[in-house]
This record gives structure tokens, sequence and C-alpha cells, in this order.
């Protein structure tokens, strides 16, 4: 992994060593302790020469003239002054961050004319650092220099109006942005590293922030009636695991709110086998097994004031003697009984029990699950929304909130009658895939199957978790997605 930068906070000062960085909004120019920088005033002549104006995205970048003790002085465009909301501040540290890969002292100084942005937007800024700066590298024996990847950590010093309170606001920024880092390493490790009991003994290592962790073998579920999942598991010499992860941060009664993880740690897709091109990216069929463990880590780690539960199924998905056919019938823990018709609708098995399970134990006030469903809703969507459905429009509306501030973008999509027929079959009470038309949508309806009443939303995110593009604050093949917008969620409308 990438080694992490240390940031700490200070008063304004002209920086006396390593890089400065200075914010210049696009309309009041550089703050007032940025000009202090620039003594010379050699910047106003590189923002002409760069026809730099402020706008967000741009930055000037100069070799600080003779006599300073400063390396570089760049600056960089905010775009109107007023115009930055607090995912803008996040972007913006992550833009800051893409600009220096190399380790060394770096100064930035958040002060953009006009604009002294509050604690809480300094914090922000100082997460997106952190959220750019992840770089998966656990198995680079040499370093890459050519890349320009950093040997040590970047020391960054942000200098701002209110040191003390923009601490405090940064505690519990950065208890989130690691958890990013947590669930991104959980989707980009291998499948020969990460199996089920792997991603079960990373969920166990949360007991050390207070999380309650129970870890069910194959012998409980067996117990429980887990016909669904242990029928996608019986292809492969790993073991499946079912995690329960409890953090009790609220009031004693209160009742939980609850998320639910898809664990395929590799989907070969079993009988129904997946062609070769594009396979080793089944090693991020976890990906809502990790936004799950990495939100817990994120609640526990700062705290949160609210009972949560986290379940998450973990499987393999593999071809075997003893792999389950194309035709079989398995019995799910809630009785109904489903036919297999594709082995490669696996996920939706796993989370039938896992849902079931999850609302029966624990009835949830709410309950959200994330999975790496349905090739369907990347042709949907494409990699810039996840799909979401739901059965109340008050946590769809919540979500999509959430979702708005966050900048982990979902696109609702329908739920209904008509689609869910298509998953009727003669030979048993359901089958595992309802034909390529509306394929995410028919995964949905399987899912709500196990719900009953519970105001339940589930979140395709095959195209977000993995592979999704590069953005200011991501640059890792697994993006982490859904951790940060679900602790919003959990902090707008759940805690006490
Ligand atoms: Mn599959
Ligand atoms: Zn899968």
């Amino acid at each position: 992994m990438a080694p992490k930068p240390t940031i700490s906070f200070t008063r304004f000062a002209v920086p006396r060593k390593g890089a400065a960085i200075l914010l210049s909004s696009e309309d009041a120019g550089l703050g007032e302790a940025g000009k202090a920088c620039d003594p010379g005033e050699i910047l106003p002549r590189a923002f002409s020469v760069a026809g730099f104006k402020g706008k967000s995205g741009t930055a000037v970048d100069v070799l600080a003239p003779a006599g300073s003790p400063l390396d570089r002085i760049v600056v960089v465009g905010t775009g109107k002054s007023e115009a930055l909301s607090g995912y803008g501040w996040t972007r913006l540290g992550g833009s800051i961050a893409g600009q220096f890969r190399k380790a060394g002292d770096l100064t930035v100084v958040v002060d953009a004319g006009g604009t002294r942005p509050t604690p809480a937007d300094v914090a922000e800024l100082a997460a997106g650092i952190l959220l750019r700066a992840y770089n998966f590298d656990t198995y680079k024996t040499r370093r890459d220099e050519a890349s320009g990847e950093p040997a040590a950590a970047p020391r960054v010093t942000i200098q701002c109006a209110n040191p003390t309170a923009t601490k405090r606001a940064f505690a519990q920024a950065e208890a989130i942005a690691e958890s990013v880092w947590l669930a991104r390493d959980l989707v980009n490790e291998p499948a020969n590293i990460l199996g089920p009991v792997e991603v079960a003994a990373k969920a166990r290592a949360l007991e050390a922030l207070g999380v309650k962790v129970e870890i069910l073998t194959e012998k409980e579920m067996r117990r429980l009636g887990m016909g669904a999942l242990l029928g996608v598991a019986q292809g492969s010499v790993r073991p499946p695991r079912l995690v329960v992860m409890q953090w009790n941060g609220g009031k004693p009664k209160d009742r939980p709110v609850a998320f639910v993880g898809k664990g395929v740690t590799f989907d070969s897709g079993g009988i129904s086998i997946k062609p070769a091109g594009g396979m080793e990216d089944m090693k991020g069929d976890m990906g809502g097994a990790a936004a799950v463990i990495g939100l817990m880590h994120a609640l526990a780690a700062r705290g949160a004031r609210a009972n949560v539960v986290g379940v998450v199924g973990c499987v393999e998905n593999m071809v075997d003697g003893n792999a389950q056919r194309p035709g079989d019938i398995v019995t799910s823990m809630s009785g109904q009984t489903i036919e297999v018709i594709n082995t490669d609708a696996e996920g939706r098995l796993v989370l039938a029990d896992a849902l079931w399970y999850c609302n029966e134990r624990f009835q949830p006030r709410i309950m959200v699950d994330l999975a790496t469903l349905t090739g369907a809703v990347i042709v949907s969507l494409g990699a810039h929304h996840a799909g979401l459905f739901s059965n109340s429009d008050e946590l769809a509306d919540r979500l999509l909130k959430a979702s708005s501030d966050t900048q982990e973008r979902l696109w609702r999509l329908p739920l209904g009658p008509e689609y869910d027929k298509l998953i009727d079959t003669k030979n048993a009470d359901m089958k595992n895939t309802g034909g390529r038309n509306g394929g995410a949508i028919t995964g949905a309806q399987f899912l709500q199957r196990f719900v009953k009443d519970t105001p339940w939303a589930h979140l395709d995110i095959a195209g977000t978790a993995m592979g999704a593009p590069a953005s200011e604050i991501n640059q890792s093949w697994g993006s982490g997605f859904g951790v940060r917008l679900l602790d919003r969620l959990v902090r707008d409308h759940y805690e006490s």
C-alpha cells in the first residue's frame, strides 16, 4: 500500500521549505495569506503567461525564485469562491494531491480570495488528499521510478483560519477516508490471497475498534437452512462464511439499521462459466462486502451514535465435480425454493439467505444491500452511477440525497409486478434469472422476495465498485464505492 501522507494543521504563516500550494478563486483571485507567499509578485505574471484564471481543475506550477526558501509554488484554481460545496472541497484536496506524487514537505494555504472555508470544509479537503494518495502496490517488489510513485509519505501542513477546530473535524473525515482505503484494499486483493475465510478475518479485525463480530461456518449455515448460499459455495474447496458485525453506538432500545454485502471472493460463473476475457476482474465480486466492512470500520472509528448491523455473505463460485448445476433446485432459509437456471447468477442466491437472516434476526429499521450483481446495470448506467432499487420512497430519497452530497452517484430504477413475474417458474417458487432484458431489475425483484415489508434498498454496484473511471479522489481499480455514501446516510438520518 502507498505510504499514507501525514497531515497537520496550523495558522497562516509564510512557508519556509518544500512546496507551497496556494488557492486562487475565479472571482477574487489569491487570498491574502496566499499573496504573502509571493513577496516578489511573480505569480501575476505566471498567471498571465499560462492564461490561468482560477477555474476549477486548473493549476499553475512555478519554480520558486532564487533566494526563496521554497522549491515550488503551485496555485490551484477553485472556481467561483462561493460555489465550493462539501464534496467540492474533497475533490479540490484530491486534485492538490494529484500534483504531488513525490515525497517532501507540502504546505497548503487554504485561503482563496474572499473564502476562508469552515473547519469542516478544510477537513474535507484534507480527506481528499488522503483519498487520492491511495495506491495498491502491495505486490510490487520493485518501485517504478518512472511512474512517480512516492517512496515515502509526503508531509502535508495545512494552513487555515481555525486549526484546532479543523483538527477535530478532520478526525472524523480521516476515519472515513481510512475506511475507504480498507474497502479498496479488500477489492484489489487477489482471490488467492483473499477467500471467504480471509475476508471474515479482515472483518474480525474490527473488534479492535469495538465492533462485535460473529462468523458463521458452513455447519451453522446448514443448520439455519441456508441452501441458496451453500449451493453456490459447494463447488469451491474454500468454505463459505457469513459475517455478522454489530456496532452499538446508539440507545440500547433502538432497532438497528442494517447493511448487507455480497462477498463472492471469486466468481468463475460456476458451470455456466464466464468467458476468459476479463475474468480476472471477478476477484472484485466482493465489492459489496468490502463496502459494508469499510462502513462498519468508519462508523466505529468515528464513534457513530447509531446501532448498525453489517452482514456479509462470503463464498467462492467455482467449477468443480461438486459444483451446482443449472436446473438444480435449492431451498433458501426463507423456505422458498429456487430453480438455478444460470450458476453465474449466484450473488442473488447468496444475498437471499443473508437478507432473510438479517431481517429475521435483527428486525432492522431499514436494510440496504450492496452487490456487484449484474452486468446489465453496467449496460444501463455505465460506470458513473450505481443502480438503486427500493420498496420505500423515503429510503430511496435519503439515499439519493446522500449520493448527491458525496458524489457516490446513484440512479433509481423501477421495480414492479410485471418484472417480478419474469422470475416465476413452473418447477419451483422462483428461478434465479429473468432473461437478458431488464436484467438488473429482475435481479432486484429476486432480492425483494427475501425482505418482507422492511424498508429496503438494493444498490447494484457492478459498474462503480471496480474498474470505475479514475477521478480526482480515486485512481485505484477498486474504488471503495459505498463507504462515504452510507456513512453519510447514517449520519444524516439514523444517529441519536
Ligand atoms: Mn456471477
Ligand atoms: Zn457474481
